[in-house]
């Protein structure tokens, strides 16, 4: 048993998120979650809405309310969706509470101490007319890189590359079209270039990542420039130093606060548990001086930040970066174990854009469809280690096909005729070769299954699983229990029957990772009670340190089924079931490509 922090990457609070988002960070660390909490480890599930940064200001000021005030609306949506979604966070918070400035300022501080953060002397945009700062957001020009015209003053959105404002060709104001003045502007710089050693030696010593994503953080090392960590910005985390604190017009870069939320979250969470000093066991080592796991999700956008800047955070933190240093007064930080990184889902052939209205909104989908469907898409066909593209017609035919005629006809018939022949779970008595054959077959799925999900391979995982339903739903055809009515042969159509439930709980178990919802569901049809697969709770909490309270996602995650078969108990009264899953009209394909824009 170990401690498992699940680091799960962070939606910017900037608007509703959509499938393609969810199917990156959102679904497959709750599939890993919950199994790891099933195999007896102590999981810790932390993210947070991302609410600082010049997106969020430029969107505050073109729908006329306070950075904050659109920060609140979009952590609700999210917060809201997310639950839909049955994602098992242990704390879902935000990037605005006092306890996450609070630490956000001891990391800046204790890097700062080490060495990691230099000042250095920049250029910075000005508004001629005002004589304002003009944050690089708000700056758009031609990137000098590709050519693209709308390029903005902090990155290209064509190319994907970093950008400095004075770099554009053709700068001018999104405000008000002006051409900004740049002028000399003192900020603070994260000193990338003294981690290359010792990331080089972690980065060298990592096992079983994807290969792409080993690669590339690799190839990232080759070319480590100071970066800066500050803004000119009145949005964000005041910077923690004599001299700069009071300052209203400069702040933290919004990618530095960001990262720092899986450690902040954490430290929440353990002072909301009642144990302010509980997360170390989850970014520290034990007394046998085994590390605790780490496991950090998110979509392959966002590698860079998991695998060379926040590993460099807590190197310099923990003065272990090339210069050494002391650590501070959280201690030595655990570095991630594994960066697992997906890759991008596209829509109907296209990439999501909410402008151009190439989009589904989570709770546009929720409202027409169950949350399982779409756990059951994104785990069996999503972006694990390639770019994969939703359909419409694919998600209908998987619903149907292998939900519906599969796994959820399975479940269906089989208890349906346990309850209208025996009105209970019948004995299994005298089981022949056939029945154990496939009892066995769906035990060996807990070792199968679980050491897929356990390396990151879910696509393979459910495979495994539903190729063991395919297994019962043969076993049932073969056995015809239907044939067997007759008073004689009553008694073996009930261990048909009894095989049959068994496999299913045992099969219900193996599926529950990937679809908690139906799972709880079957749980009950088979006569279970109490929780089987426990769900996530919106609780409205005070902030920690005397802000505006706010909703977050928290549950009680140590009920609810383990990784093991459970023999179930003959006699235990079934009732005819209700259908687990939606059968879809295929029409429903024309009505949602009609609600896509062109
Ligand atoms: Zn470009």
């Amino acid at each position: 048993m170990s401690h498992v922090l699940a680091a799960v990457a962070w939606p910017y609070a900037n608007g509703p998120r959509h499938i393609g988002h969810v199917s990156g960070f959102g679904v497959p660390s709750d599939v890993f979650s919950r199994y790891m909490r099933m195999s007896g480890h102590d999981v810790l599930m932390v993210s947070g809405t991302d609410e600082h940064g010049t997106p969020i200001q430029v969107q505050a000021d073109a729908d006329g309310v306070t950075p904050r005030e659109l920060a609140d609306r979009y952590n609700r949506v999210i917060v809201e969706d997310l639950h839909g979604l049955g994602l098992s966070y242990d704390l879902f918070t935000r990037t605005t509470t006092g306890n996450h400035y609070a630490v956000v300022q001891e990391l800046f501080t204790g890097l700062h101490a080490n060495g990691y953060i230099v000042a250095k002397t920049t250029l910075g945009a000005i508004s001629p007319s005002t004589g304002r700062t003009l944050p690089d957001r708000y700056i758009e020009g031609t990137c000098p890189i590709c050519g693209y015209e709308s390029a903005r003053g902090d990155q290209c959105d064509n190319c994907g590359n970093q950008l400095d404002p004075e770099q554009l060709i053709n700068p001018r104001s999104r405000i008000n079209g002006e051409t900004p003045q740049f002028v000399e502007t003192e900020h603070f710089f994260l000193d990338l270039p003294a981690f290359a050693q010792s990331l080089g030696k972690w980065l060298d010593a990592r096992e079983g990542w994807r290969p792409n994503v080993l690669k590339f953080s690799r190839n990232l090392l080759d070319d480590l420039q100071p970066r800066a960590i500050t803004r000119d910005l009145e949005w964000g985390i005041p910077i923690p130093l004599d001299g700069w604190r009071d300052r209203p017009d400069k702040r933290i870069y919004v990618w530095f606060d960001a990262v720092i939320g899986y450690l902040s979250a954490s430290i929440e969470w353990a002072r909301r548990s009642g144990d302010p000093e509980a997360w170390r066991q989850w970014w520290s080592a034990d007394a046998q001086g085994k590390d605790a796991l780490g496991y950090y999700f998110m979509g392959k956008d966002n590698i860079v930040f998991h695998s060379v800047i926040w590993p460099s955070l807590l190197l310099g933190y923990s003065g272990a970066g090339d210069k050494g240093g002391q650590p501070g007064s959280l201690g030595t930080l655990n570095l991630p174990t594994e960066v697992v990184s997906s890759e991008y889902l596209t829509m109907e052939g296209r990439k999501f854009s909410s402008s151009r209205k190439v989009v589904i909104y989570v709770r546009d989908f929720l409202e027409r469809y169950d949350a399982d469907a779409l756990r059951y898409f994104i785990a069996a066909a999503g972006p694990e280690s390639n770019d994969t593209d939703f359909t419409w017609a694919e998600f209908v035919r998987r619903n149907n096909d292998e939900l519906v005629a599969g796994w959820g006809n399975l479940v269906n018939r089989s208890i349906s005729m346990a309850a209208k022949n025996f009105g209970a779970i019948p004995p299994l008595a005298d089981p022949q070769e056939e029945d154990l054959a496939l009892l066995a077959s769906v035990r060996a799925g807990f070792t199968s299954v679980g050491e897929l999900i356990g390396k990151h391979r879910q696509k393979a995982a459910i495979g495994e699983a539903m190729r063991l339903v395919a297994e019962a739903n043969k076993y049932l055809s073969d056995q015809a229990p239907w044939k067997l009515k007759d008073e004689a042969s009553k008694p073996r159509m009930g261990t048909i029957l009894a095989t049959a439930l068994q496999a299913i709980s045992d099969l219900n178990t193996l599926l529950t990772p990937f679809l908690p919802h139906s799972a709880q569901k079957v749980h009950e049809l088979l006569g279970g009670t109490g929780v089987h697969a426990p769900m996530p709770s919106i609780v409205e909490v005070d902030d920690l340190d005397g802000g505006p309270g706010y909703p977050v996602l928290t549950g009680d995650y140590t009920v609810g089924a383990r990784w093991e078969p459970v023999p179930l108990v003959a006699g235990t009264p079934l009732a005819a079931p209700k259908p687990v899953f939606r059968k879809l009209d295929p029409s429903v394909v024309e009505e949602e490509l009609e609600r896509l824009g062109s």
